[in-house]
């Protein structure tokens, strides 16, 4: 790698969404010094930078309360844990009071009071990047994390590479926030295309574990030459084939494309936004959805558009960094996660954190895992540089013994996208299907120890591409081990839910994965009626 600039911190968070600022926030209030990396820009990159989010907001009415809580157990397959859904309730409510507090504009009901349920990304992200600065973090854009320090005592900092200067960085911290966002194979959704895995790779290799990888088949309809994935505007539908003929219309139009997807391209017009004034208010509400649309000269109230579904990967389903305490600790000593980067079983069970829970999981776990890091960081007794620290693990950085083949990551990335884009592996999934998916990409193991090329572009691409493929392996792993149909795994040999399996699956190791159980808190109230156990 080029040239390197050293430096040292107590607090190291390493990507720049809702979640890596909340926790770079939170930690410099600690009064930690701060250093922020982001692979794109903070402000403009990861999921809701380009759109938005809809949050999870409930009224401090404890009925209420209980009642969302308790749908969303039995919802997510009694995997989440209701007091860690009533903690994210009471913490939202507190940072949006700040949000608004620092100046965004939350629209008002009629009585005056501020309406906290959605938040418009760009403006929502640029306030947290002022704010963010405000608070004396270093904010470092264009410089991906590659790989992450660490010795005897746990974790004490990272190394990544600036994109637009080629130079190399070392940030040696004692503790370090892991908010890079879920992995989402860049299958082109918008915003997604710096949502590669990196951090949960390089967690692995320090030691840190995942839970949840088989809760990941959620997959969003787009127009087939846009990427913006807003599969509420179905709602408003017609689905039709290729010949015109209607296949589907209106409410549940979304979960009924990928079936109709296996017989042929499948077109929508939103025909049931029957009037001026649903087309305008559609408009208002959704700008970003007409874009491309308009674009290329399409008018979806009156032309068929050809939809496709991209996959979401562990970012709209619920895997991720395995958290084994409040304030969003991992395994490894001073390794904190936050956002899509940690598993969200806690408060979404089994079904997808999309739509909602994500988006105020991001704000509370990025506050607590950002306090978290920073009271670690403050109380130990040397700083990280007189730590004698090494790389945890290199995967797709370092050649072979003898390696002579270049690593090209781009076949290799099209590869991997090969066994875990389809529909017919990873939507329906089945023990031998995905049984030999999982081969073909342990096949690929070998190509990851070619020598990466020395271009900015190669080596990013080269990490890229290993974690793509380690994700895809513990996705396939994990969904072969639970034998059951629940929430967002189904496997077709198993159909239903196993009342014995409500259990997480924890995951661990790079070449060979291994696997454990933990038991959740909620798994004896499960008594469910039998016509009811495919949920
Ligand atoms: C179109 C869309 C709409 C959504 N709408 C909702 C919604 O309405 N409600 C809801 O609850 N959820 C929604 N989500 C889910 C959404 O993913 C989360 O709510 C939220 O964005 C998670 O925040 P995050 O900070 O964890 O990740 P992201 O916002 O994805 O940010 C991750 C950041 O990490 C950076 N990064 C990645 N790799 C590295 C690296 N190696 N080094 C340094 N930085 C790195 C990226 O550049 C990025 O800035 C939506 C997702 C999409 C795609």
């Amino acid at each position: 790698m080029p040239q390197q600039q050293q430096i040292t911190t107590d607090v190291l968070v390493l990507g720049g969404g809702p979640a890596g600022a909340w926790a770079a926030w939170n930690a410099a209030s600690q009064g930690a010094q701060v250093i922020l990396a982001d692979k794109g820009y903070l402000g403009t990159s990861g999921a809701t930078a380009p759109g938005g989010t809809t949050l999870l907001v409930i009224p401090p009415v404890a009925e209420l309360r209980d009642a969302a809580v308790e749908s969303r157990l039995r919802a997510g397959g009694y995997l989440s844990e209701n007091a860690w859904i009533h903690r994210v309730l009471d913490q939202v409510e507190q940072n949006l009071a700040q949000v608004e507090e620092w100046g965004y504009p939350f629209p008002k009901d009629q009585d005056g009071n501020p309406l906290r349920t959605h938040l418009h990304g760009p403006e929502y992200m640029k306030l947290m990047r002022r704010v963010v600065r405000k608070a004396g973090v270093k904010i470092w854009d264009q410089s991906p994390a590659l790989e992450l320090l660490h010795d005897e005592h746990g974790v004490g900092g990272a190394r990544g590479i600036n994109r637009l200067t080629g130079e190399a960085w070392e940030v040696r911290a004692n503790a370090v926030v892991i908010a890079t966002g879920g992995c989402a194979f860049l299958s082109k959704g918008l915003g997604c295309n710096v949502l590669t895995g990196e951090g949960l790779l390089m967690s692995a290799e320090a030691g840190a574990e995942l839970s949840g990888m088989e809760f990941t088949r959620q997959y969003a309809p787009s127009f087939a030459d846009g990427t913006v994935t807003r599969g509420r505007m179905l709602a408003w539908a017609t689905l039709y084939d290729a010949a015109g003929n209607p296949l589907h219309r209106g409410d549940r139009t979304f979960g009924s494309i990928p079936e109709l997807m296996l017989k042929g391209p499948v077109y929508a017009r939103l025909d049931l936004a029957d009037t001026v004034e649903k087309r305008e208010f559609l408009r208002r509400a959704h700008p970003i959805f007409f874009m491309p649309l308009e674009r290329a000269g399409i008018d979806p109230f009156q032309d068929k558009f050809p939809l496709t579904l991209r996959y979401e990967g562990t970012m709209r389903g619920t895997g991720g960094l395995r958290l084994t305490g409040t304030a969003c600790e991992t395994t490894v000593p001073g390794l904190y996660a936050a956002g899509d980067a940690a598993s969200r079983e806690k408060i979404t069970g089994a079904i997808s954190g999309g739509g909602a829970y994500n988006a105020s999981w991001a704000i509370c776990s990025g506050s607590w895992a950002g306090r978290g890091a920073a009271r670690h960081a403050l109380a130990q007794p040397r700083r990280a540089d007189s730590r004698q620290l090494r790389a945890a693990g290199r995967l797709g950085l370092t050649a072979g013994a003898d390696a002579r083949e270049p690593l090209d990551a781009k076949p290799l990335i099209a590869a991997v996208q090969q066994e875990i884009l389809p529909l017919r592996i990873n939507y329906f999934r089945s023990e031998p299907v995905v049984a030999a998916a999982l081969k073909r990409l342990d096949n690929l193991m070998p190509y990851l120890a070619g020598r990466p090329p020395a271009t900015v572009q190669g080596i990013v691409q080269s990490r890229e591409a290993a974690a793509m493929l380690q994700a895809g392996r513990w996705i396939y792993t994990a969904a072969l081990a639970r034998k059951e149909s629940r929430g967002l795994q189904q496997l077709a040999e198993y159909p239903a839910l196993d009342p014995r399996q409500t259990h997480r699956l924890i995951l661990s190791g790079i070449d060979r994965i291994s696997i454990t159980t933990e038991k959740v808190p909620h798994a004896h109230e499960l008594q469910v009626p039998r016509e009811e156990r495919v949920i």
